[in-house]
């Protein structure tokens, strides 16, 4: 796959269209590096020769800052490339330039963000989910067939379900988290955006693999995926009743019912099975992750990275209270004061280690459906579609609620695809399928099976 440079410009213009036309899903971009760099990844004989790649902006690169989306990044620039990259490079692809997220990767809006929202590139009232949304955006837009994002509780695939394009959770450890801006260490994972399966199953298979600079990352060869099956005889897919609650929107429920439909005449089995813990997942989520959040923004202390702001000038102290206030937004504080206390030698018991218990029994029903015979199962991947800016920001609480199908995967941390699989009032619809650990490869033939029987149909919802 060469890319010819009048290819390479066609995709400088649309990042650049991205800028001028307010959509705001790139946060940095030069149109000469991106050029230079373009040639030298076409000359090279790799899977992914002079593909583009948009890399969210918490994903350190040689290549313009790595902001975070934060204030306190506002001017850092990494001396090293994430692992991620180092690999994409070798495979001939090129940075295309760094995409907006939430600040920290915390949110599910790109609202967070400390230099303006990224707007739903087909309702600019709208959010394209978070926090990887500036990824998803521009290849939403047309802009670039390939994205980089990091998923901890749901942030690539929710964005993908929003703007409609593809978007992969590779199972823990499956691609190296080293160079990647640390949230949730337990739970974080790159994650790559598709303007296809294929696209997405490309960019997976190149960062896969075992890293030794990054100690949780499992010492597995890359993936590997030449042919997508053409059906899914022999496959069972179970459908949790947890995923699909009463409440669940009408549009939402009714493209996941053509979807089941469609896998039984692809010659699935489709099974009902139950995952009872799974209402769990949001409240030990937001647990967990800002746990380890308050630990892993320790580090950004005035001294070591990025802004630093005096304070009153008396003592350490004074500059570390300034920075860290001026520095970081609403929410990475509110995750950090929620953190430290679910930490606190008091609460400890009460709140952080039953989390880790709840976690558990997340991950064990997990193992029993599919140790009873499931081989993917399938679910909404939001429980609604994109939503208006502003509608959750004041209310934290139903901002979490929208990662309540896509945060136990994490928790639990397993591989997760959302396809875009019908639309809802003109927006997008996501279906997720989730699979057993280092399953990518059958669930990714799935995912390009879901894909083509939903454009086969070319229905409209
Ligand atoms: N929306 C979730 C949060 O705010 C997930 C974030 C993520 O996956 N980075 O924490």
């Amino acid at each position: 796959m060469t890319q010819p440079p009048a290819l390479a410009r066609a995709v400088a213009d649309g990042i650049e269209a991205s800028r001028s036309n307010g959509l705001n899903a790139v946060l940095s971009f030069d149109r000469e590096t991106f050029l230079a760099s373009g040639e030298v990844g076409a000359s090279v004989a790799g899977s992914l020769a002079g593909a583009a790649v948009a890399v969210k902006d918490n994903i350190c690169t040689l290549e313009y800052p790595t902001t975070c989306g934060s204030r306190i990044l506002e001017e850092y620039r990494s001396p090293y490339d994430a692992t991620a990259i180092e690999r994409l490079k070798e495979a001939g692809a090129i940075v295309a330039c760094k995409t907006n997220l939430d600040e920290f990767a915390m949110g599910s809006s790109t609202e967070y963000s400390a230099f303006g929202r990224t707007k739903h590139p087909l309702d600019g009232d709208r959010v394209p989910g978070g926090s990887s949304g500036g990824s998803a955006a521009l290849v939403a837009a047309g802009a670039v067939d390939y994205a980089l994002g990091s998923d901890t509780g749901g942030s690539v695939r929710q964005p993908a379900a929003f703007c409609g394009v593809v978007g992969v959770k590779p199972t823990y450890g499956r691609v190296s988290r080293y160079g990647l801006v640390a949230f949730g260490s337990s739970l974080d994972q790159i994650g790559v955006f598709g303007k296809t399966v294929r696209h997405a199953a490309d960019l997976l298979c190149a960062i896969s693999g075992y890293d030794p600079l990054d100690s949780t990352s499992a010492k597995r060869d890359p993936l590997q995926l030449s042919l997508f099956p053409r059906d899914l005889s022999g496959l069972t897919i179970g459908v949790s009743r947890e995923y699909f609650p009463p409440k669940l929107d009408a549009g939402i429920k009714t493209a996941c019912e053509r979807v089941l439909e469609q896998f039984k005449q692809a010659g699935a089995m489709v099974q009902e099975v139950s995952l009872p813990h799974t209402h769990l997942a949001v409240a030990t989520y937001y647990v967990i992750a800002p746990a380890e959040a308050s630990s892993n923004l320790a580090r950004f202390d005035g001294v070591r990275y990025g802004l630093r702001v005096e304070g009153d000038g008396t003592d350490v102290r004074s500059l570390y209270l300034a920075t860290r206030g001026e520095g970081f937004g609403p929410e990475v504080r509110r995750r950090i004061v929620v953190g430290t206390y679910v930490l606190s030698s008091g609460y400890y018991e009460a709140y952080y280690r039953k989390a880790q218990i709840a976690r558990s029994l997340i991950a064990s029903d997990f193992d029993h459906v599919f140790a009873a015979g499931i081989d993917l199962l399938f679910t909404p991947t939001a429980p609604s579609v994109a939503f208006t800016a502003g509608e959750h920001v004041r209310d934290p609480v139903s901002m979490y609620l929208s990662d309540a199908f896509v945060c136990p995967s994490n928790l639990a941390g397993l591989p997760a695809v959302s396809v875009p699989i019908g639309e809802r009032g003109g927006l997008p619809v996501g279906g997720q399928l989730i699979a057993p650990a280092f399953e990518e490869a059958k669930m990714l033939g799935a995912a390009h099976i879901l894909e083509s029987m939903v454009d086969a149909s070319g229905e409209v919802l």
